[in-house]
């Protein structure tokens, strides 16, 4: 029995999960190759109203005792003046730190049927099918010193950026070897024309290439190009390669060019341990109205089974099927568009579509 450590967390987390957990249900009956069993715990905001902080040990040993972690969102209004030692989102980082998922894989692809859900042109969208590895347990989020304090009579903020060519390697490494199995094509994003920690991280990133993959072509940009890139011409990039708060940032990004923020899922990998979650927050402004995009939790036990199960037949059956739903018309708020076979549909609602086609299709 493979198990599974489920976090629903805040916000909109519950409703996401809900629907993903049936369609890894409707999986598990489909394709009878496994079976799950998930035990969930709370965390963030949730877990800081029953117990007082965002992550309770027994939560923790849970994860520790699990083959994968799947979680919601956490995070929302209620909890913005806590202390940041225990603001929900320490429990993820807590989380992030303690499994060591050091590399965080954010597909950003176009369906076909959203290319109109898109900001941007047609012509300029269809086709995008790229990945952001994102360093998730270095840089500013973690470096020290931080905080707040006066100096010389002055309110001070401080946070520093801090990365060790060891970080810097293991990050590279997954994102070339993916590469690798793509189209052979590295984008690494820094900002070397101002930041020494970014200097390093792309002498370390050239060596690494240079030394170990010498068949996949490597490329630098500045994050400010970047951003300004991934909107002039997305389809440019396959591989992207960048630091914990670029990441964060044109992940979000990235997510708008191909329609909406409620359709990216994530894999955060390196540990024993994978944690699979959307890239979206708790969306408190749409919380427990049923409104919510489930897709990217959906998609995100898609990438659970190809990366912690190597189930990839499964993988691509629900990433199948959520194109198919896509097809047939149905759209949460967030990616409607009005026309022709265009339905508006709820949370719960796409959920079932997407289980109704893995039982019509196989
Ligand atoms: P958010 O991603 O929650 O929401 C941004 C916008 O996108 C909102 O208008 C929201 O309604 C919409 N949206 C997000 N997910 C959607 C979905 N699945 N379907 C439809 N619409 C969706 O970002 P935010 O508002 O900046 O943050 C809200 C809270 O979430 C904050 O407390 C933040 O710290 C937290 N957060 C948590 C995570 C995480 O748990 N990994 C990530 C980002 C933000």
């Amino acid at each position: 029995m493979t198990r599974i450590c489920v976090f629903p967390g805040d916000g909109i987390g519950p409703e996401v999960v809900r629907e993903a957990l049936s369609v890894l249900r409707t999986v598990e009956e489909v394709s009878g190759t496994r079976r799950f069993e998930t035990e969930e715990e709370l965390l963030g905001g949730a877990s800081y109203d029953a117990h007082g902080v965002p992550m309770t040990e027994r939560a923790l040993s849970l994860a520790r005792s699990s083959d994968a972690i799947l979680l919601g969102a956490v995070g929302g209004p209620k909890w913005d003046q806590l202390p940041f030692e225990v603001r929900p989102e320490r429990g993820l980082l807590e989380l992030r730190k303690t499994f060591g998922l050091f590399a965080n894989l954010r597909p950003a692809k176009v369906y076909g049927p959203l290319v109109d859900a898109s900001p941007l042109r047609r012509e300029l969208v269809e086709g995008i099918d790229l990945l952001v590895v994102r360093e998730l347990t270095g840089g500013i989020y973690f470096g020290e010193p931080r905080g707040v304090r006066m100096i010389d009579g002055v309110e001070t903020g401080c946070n520093t950026e801090v990365y060790a060519r060891p970080e810097i390697e293991r990050v590279a490494r997954v994102a070339f070897e993916l590469g690798r199995k793509r189209t052979g094509r590295v984008t690494s994003v820094d900002k070397a024309n101002v930041l020494e920690t970014s200097v390093l991280w792309r002498k370390v990133v050239t060596e690494v290439g240079e030394r170990e993959f010498p068949d996949v072509a490597l490329s630098h940009m500045l994050v400010d190009n970047c951003a300004m890139q991934l909107v002039r011409s997305p389809r440019q990039f396959d591989v992207i390669v960048t630091t914990n708060l670029f990441g964060d940032i044109l992940t979000d990004e990235a997510s708008m060019v191909t329609g909406s923020i409620g359709m990216l899922p994530s894999a955060s990998l390196g540990g024993k341990v994978g944690l699979y979650e959307p890239i979206h927050g708790s969306a408190p402004d749409i919380a427990g109205k049923g409104l919510a995009n489930p897709l990217a939790m959906i998609l995100s036990v898609a990438m659970m089974l190809n990366y912690s199960f190597d189930m990839t037949e499964e993988a691509a059956l629900i990433e199948n099927a959520v194109g198919k739903a896509l097809a047939d018309g149905y759209r949460t708020g967030d990616i409607y568009r009005e026309g022709p076979g265009i339905r508006r549909v709820g949370t719960s609602e796409i959920g079932d579509k997407v289980r109704r086609i893995l039982l019509d299709t196989t």
